[in-house]
């Protein structure tokens, strides 16, 4: 855990003469012993002192959601902290709502987490997490995402107990699968026995009619889904006319509720818009919380840009981050495309980013940007096998070939950079390959695309191929 400035309780009680200052320090000295980081400092360390007197601590919070938050969950370990920095018996602690100016860019500009709670408790029993990438640490918070990773984290923190099902939706790339994976992580980082289903809505609406179609049992298909204390799904938009999969999906979504099983959906519209959806799962959908999350500012936008940086290790000033940033608004996934185009570039011709480079580099796409439409994976397959002139079948297949190995490599890496799917369900469309195979393949046309020159070029003329095609 990090350091922290504290007052010791034991130094504190004959002092009464300590600054407001001090013991609002003091007291998240001691919180942060007892709550979770992630929670701690998004929840916790934006909330400031107002007050304080003989008998009342009043303690300022941004908005009223996260007021219900703190008062559900945290008011009594924040009264007694205080009490224990002061040195007193009990000191009452009232919440209330208004607005600090700083407090958006502390949360946006916040360092990324110790990573030292992950090795005491690694996941067990639980789906492999295909992409350490999708973390609460590594998620960026601002003004259009902030409610929803919020919310998030509390559904990881304390699944099932309040705001379920809750409903996250906006366009495509904005984050809700990172999100959905930053549950997954998190809650079996904290509770490391807890199960926890990540699943693909196309991929339950599959697997039913599969089990449909080959009478296979029935009771292992529901057990798949309600044997979880979370179960997350991702772009339920996908029921949209599936009538029979959609009762089966209404009665283990009951099942989940009744058992205090948290449920979360994602999708790419509100309920009201996914056409074709039974009222009943609308209305179910509509009975939690429902969230939005809107494309980001360009603060935002650059403070992701900062942190995929730092991640990476590259150095790129802030003048041609901010040319990336004010580039793209309304997809993060196109965001990070162009950031690692440039890195790629400069890693290729061992040249140093600067804003210029970055501006001859990204001259080509500015006006290709896919806006919020992505491509689907058929598309990328059928651009890519038109391009190096093999058939489709010769892409997916097993033919170990030294060029098809490359052009599925690449094509698998294009599905990874373009559109929402997961490993998981890129493996499927690529004959049933695993997802550490997708993992493999892309971290292979990663490198290339850093050493070889002409690969570096296929890659941008494919992107550009698919991203026209929209
Ligand atoms: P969606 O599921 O909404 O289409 P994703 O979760 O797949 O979007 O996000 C697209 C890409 O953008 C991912 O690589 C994700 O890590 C990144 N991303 C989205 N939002 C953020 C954020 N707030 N901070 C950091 N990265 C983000
Ligand atoms: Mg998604």
């Amino acid at each position: 855990m990090a350091e922290q400035h504290v007052v010791d309780a034991a130094t504190t009680s004959s002092s009464y003469n300590l600054s407001g200052e001090q013991v609002w320090e003091g007291a998240l000295g001691l919180l942060q012993k007892e709550i979770p980081a992630p929670s701690f400092n998004s929840i916790i360390s934006p909330l400031w002192l107002v007050s304080l007197d003989e008998e009342t601590c009043t303690v300022g919070v941004i908005n009223s959601f996260l007021k219900d938050i703190v008062e559900a969950r945290y008011l009594e370990s924040i009264s007694t902290a205080i009490s224990k920095t002061l040195g007193r018996e009990s000191i009452k602690t009232v919440l209330t709502v208004s607005s600090p100016p700083q407090i958006v860019e502390e949360v946006a500009a916040r360092e990324p987490l110790k990573e030292e709670k992950r090795e005491i408790f690694p996941p067990k029993n639980n789906q492999p997490i295909p992409c350490k990438k999708y973390t609460f640490e590594n998620f960026v918070v601002g003004d259009s995402n902030k409610f929803a990773y919020s919310a998030a984290l509390m559904v990881a923190e304390f699944p099932g107990q309040t705001y379920n099902p809750l409903f996250i939706y906006g366009g495509t790339g904005l984050g809700k699968t990172h999100l959905l994976y930053a549950i997954q992580d998190y809650a079996q980082t904290i509770t490391p026995n807890i199960r926890v289903k990540y699943i693909q809505t196309s991929r339950f609406i599959d697997d039913f009619i599969a089990t449909l179609t080959f009478k296979r049992d029935k009771e292992a298909f529901d057990r798949k889904y309600i044997d979880n204390k979370i179960v997350l799904f991702d772009d339920v938009q996908a029921l949209s006319g599936t009538d029979a999969t959609q009762a089966k999906f209404f009665d283990i979504f009951n099942l989940l509720h009744a058992s205090e099983s948290h449920i979360v959906l994602s999708s790419d519209r509100p309920p009201a818009e996914i056409p074709q959806l039974s009222d009943r799962i609308r209305s179910r959908f509509e009975g939690g919380l429902m969230i939005d999350i809107k494309p980001p500012d360009l603060e935002t936008r650059l403070a992701i840009l900062r942190k995929k940086a730092d991640y990476e290790g590259v150095d790129i000033p802030d003048d041609a981050l901010i040319y990336i940033a004010s580039k793209v608004q309304d997809n993060i996934r196109t965001l990070e495309g162009f950031f690692h185009r440039v890195t790629a570039y400069a890693g290729l011709y061992s040249t140093k980013i600067d804003l210029n480079m970055v501006q001859s580099v990204l001259k080509d796409q500015l006006n290709e940007s896919p806006g919020s439409k992505s491509p689907s994976v058929e598309t990328i397959q059928n651009i890519v096998s038109g391009y190096y002139q093999i058939s489709p079948s010769e892409l997916t297949g097993k033919s170990r070939s030294r060029n098809l190995v490359q052009a599925r490599q690449i094509s698998m890496y294009l599905c990874r950079e373009l559109t929402d799917e997961t490993l998981m369900a890129i493996g499927l469309h690529f004959g049933g390959r695993d997802h550490s195979t997708v993992l493999h393949s892309c971290k292979k046309v990663e490198s290339m695309i850093k050493q070889k020159s002409d690969i570096y070029r296929q890659v941008a003329e494919l992107t550009n191929m698919i991203n026209r095609s929209l």
